[in-house]
């Protein structure tokens, strides 16, 4: 018998199907499996096992699970998983009963052959390997293979488990997914317990949510700092015939110079103004690109202001019925070897009288352009509008039409036309106008260009202008949307350069970014972790657009008071080692080697002035006496104070002061000396200019000290 185990009992059903599908009779519900012919096809629930926590590796000598500094940091040699866990610490009676029965699967004697059936991507992988490798614990092996599923329709399934690989193929696949589970182990575990025992404040710090974070902070900042600048443009709106022909010059003049744009108008208002030329062409408009699982989320953030959580759950849930592929993809092309799948959808299609044809195009099918999955598709199995809910026919509808657009047999042709105006010698203006005049795949595509009509000009004709300087304000920048903060993820270094990689362009190098890891985050993860930093309070998603949240300002300055960067640029370090690791370059042990190094960073003491210091301590340590009461003085969430405060002490401070934290160094030296030596980087709120002082008590209050 073969023993198949899937990620979830969806797919377990799916498989079952798949497997009468080829002919094996019917299926047989047994308690926690499925029997048909000479399968088992048993289940997870995702996640059985999760890494075990620090204690389990370096137990506190008093036996506390309390967070301390005392076994920070901590790098295991060998990590360890053990059962999942509820959120109350005891193991979940459903997880321990599903993995005895896979376990007591496993090992049945007339078991000669066990398939990994986990979703077709590295989290899959481990979620069934640590299933198997846990139950054949002491047990002799037993030959392991892979059913790797693009889809999960019948007809894909009982084809695929005629090409099953061994398990072995997967191996790095495998290898990488441990080492991101190690590693945001590492910095989650040991960076959110030492920020949070520094600022008495829970602090979600990870690996990937904290450049997330950080990019939204830094952009909302921008442009609560913006300050516009007004300048003047040189406008015409004059008439012509009766129809307003917009002219708007290059020229542009500062605020200041008000007068001089007014000469200039005068100048341009004493030409004439010419058509030298008026070109037509008829042009044919390509369609866009199949959807990533990003690009469609940033679609229907846009179209329906649906946020990735929820169009993730979608997806995957048309996935799981066997109506689109397989959708943690970050690939907009197809594979060379599915194109009798395609055109097998395309058939589909067509019987419902999708006017469509198969194309042979390297802008459709790449090899090069796929890590592991192709773009997301409909399968040949199309529903009726009956079987989805009205947000499933969203998703999927888009899914369906970008496809259709795609492969429709009908041009989109339109007319463009430019005209070019002469101003004497003094400028040259051009004006561009597009006709859509057969609609074609656009009949399908919500990308919709909009006509731009020109006024009816030829060449030769005498244009009215009337030019007068009009009053403009430069804008800020704007804030993140679903779209252009997962297009920030998936390339962070890009954004200085050319704003290229618009639809239709070359973007092969965006790929090759993307296959080195230099992206935040994955496709597959981004939208959990996303998700986590909206539910942890430090951004919110309002429409389709992000705001940081006062936890995630309190949470960004914190860290880079404490020196823990995590910028894109470590990051994108580290996510390039993990796909080394994938091409089985390098080993987990490597790429561990790498955020153990910079997580040992921060714990490690640092030589530094105490005019530049901003080590805040930990909260509740005590720094000195009370001058006024004579109680201890304690690090708070919000900087020094009294613990005499409920006898109605009122000494403290709060840090940050002036945008600077006040280290606890300079706090001991304060409360014994009296008199801090001079702490450098003050901003002051008035004038925003940055200044150096020394603190000093003057009757029990503290106060800067610029004598010095
Ligand atoms: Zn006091």
């Amino acid at each position: 018998m073969t023993l198949i185990i899937a990620e979830k009992p969806s797919l377990a059903r799916n498989i079952a199907d798949g497997i009468r599908h080829s002919g094996a009779g019917d299926p047989k519900r047994r308690d926690g499996y499925i029997e048909i012919g000479e399968y088992l096809v048993t289940w997870a629930f995702g996640h059985l096992f999760s890494l075990c926590d620090i204690e389990k590796y370096s137990p506190q000598p008093n036996g506390s699970t309390r967070w301390s500094m005392v076994n920070l940091p901590c790098f295991p040699q060998e990590f360890s998983f053990e059962l999942r866990k509820n959120s109350d610490g005891s193991v979940d009676p459903g997880v321990k009963k599903q993995f005895h029965l896979i376990r007591d699967l496993c090992c049945r004697p007339d078991v000669d052959r066990i398939v990994n059936a986990g979703d077709a991507d590295r989290e899959g992988e481990i979620i069934v390997r640590l299933c198997v490798s846990h139950a054949m614990e002491g047990q002799p092996q037993k030959p392991n293979a892979r059913l790797w599923l693009p889809d999960q329709t019948p007809e894909t399934i009982s084809q695929a488990l005629t090409e099953m690989k061994d398990a072995a193929a997967y191996d790095n696949l495998a290898n990488e997914g441990l080492a991101r589970t190690y590693i945001d182990w590492l910095y989650g575990v040991n960076l959110t317990r030492y920020a949070t025992l520094k600022t008495g404040t829970l602090m979600r710090v990870g690996r990937v949510i904290i450049p997330i974070v950080r990019a939204i902070y830094d952009r909302d900042l921008a442009i609560r700092n913006f300050t516009p600048d007004i300048y003047y443009a040189l406008i015409s709106r004059a008439e012509t015939n009766g129809i307003p022909v917009e002219l708007t010059s290059k020229e542009k003049f500062p605020k200041e110079q008000l007068a001089q744009a007014q000469a200039m108008c005068d100048r341009y208002n004493a030409q004439s103004a010419v058509v030298t030329s008026v070109k037509k062409k008829k042009d044919i408009l390509a369609p866009g690109k199949l959807y990533s699982l990003s690009k469609l989320q940033n679609f229907l953030g846009k179209k329906y202001k649906m946020s990735m959580s929820e169009s993730l759950e979608i997806v995957q849930g048309l996935y799981e019925k066997g109506y689109l592929t397989y959708p943690r993809t970050n690939s907009e092309y197809l594979a060379t070897a599915e194109k009798d799948k395609i055109r097998k959808i395309i058939e589909s299609a067509k019987k419902l009288g999708y006017p469509l044809v198969f194309k042979e195009s390297k802008t459709i099918f790449d090899d090069s352009k796929i890590e592991s999955h192709s773009a997301l598709t409909p399968t040949y199995k199309i529903p009726n509008k009956s079987q989805l809910s009205e947000r499933e026919m969203m998703v999927y509808s888009a899914v369906f039409r970008r496809f259709a657009a795609v492969f429709c047999a009908e041009d989109c042709v339109v007319h463009r036309t430019e005209i070019k105006i002469a101003l004497g010698d003094c400028e040259e203006f051009t004006l561009k106008g597009m006709v859509i005049a057969e609609k074609g795949w656009m009949k399908y595509d919500d990308s919709t260009q909009k006509d731009r009509t020109l006024p009816p000009l030829n060449k030769g004709d005498i244009v009215q202008i009337d030019f007068r300087p009009v009053e403009k304000e430069t804008s800020p920048p704007k804030h993140y949307t679903i779209e252009t903060l997962n297009n920030y993820l998936k390339n962070p270094f890009r954004e200085d350069k050319a704003k290229a990689a618009k639809e239709n362009t070359d973007d092969t190098e965006e790929y090759r970014a993307i296959f080195e890891g230099l992206e935040l985050g994955t496709e597959a993860t981004r939208t959990g972790i996303i998700d986590n930093a909206r539910k942890s309070g430090y951004i919110e998603l309002k429409k389709d657009v992000y705001h940081i949240l006062p936890a995630g300002e309190f949470l960004i300055e914190s860290l880079s008071q404490m020196g823990i960067s995590m910028d894109k640029y470590k990051t994108a370090e580290v996510g390039r080692s993990l796909k080394r690791v994938f091409r089985g370059e390098s080993s987990v042990r490597d790429s561990l080697d790498i955020a153990q190094k910079e997580i040992a960073h921060v714990f490690a003491p640092k030589e530094i002035s105490l005019g530049e210091d901003t080590d805040i301590g930990f909260f509740g340590d005590t720094v000195g006496v009370c001058p006024i009461c004579g109680k201890e003085v304690t690090r708070t969430k919000r900087g020094y104070g009294c613990r005499g405060y409920k006898d109605g002490c009122k000494f403290g401070i709060f840090s940050p002061l002036c945008g600077r934290a006040i280290p606890k160094s300079a706090m001991e030296i304060l409360l014994r000396d009296g008199r801090t030596p001079v702490l450098q980087g003050f901003v002051s709120k008035k004038s925003g200019k940055s200044f150096d002082a020394s603190l000093k008590l003057e009757n029990g209050e503290i106060k800067f000290d610029f004598s010095n």
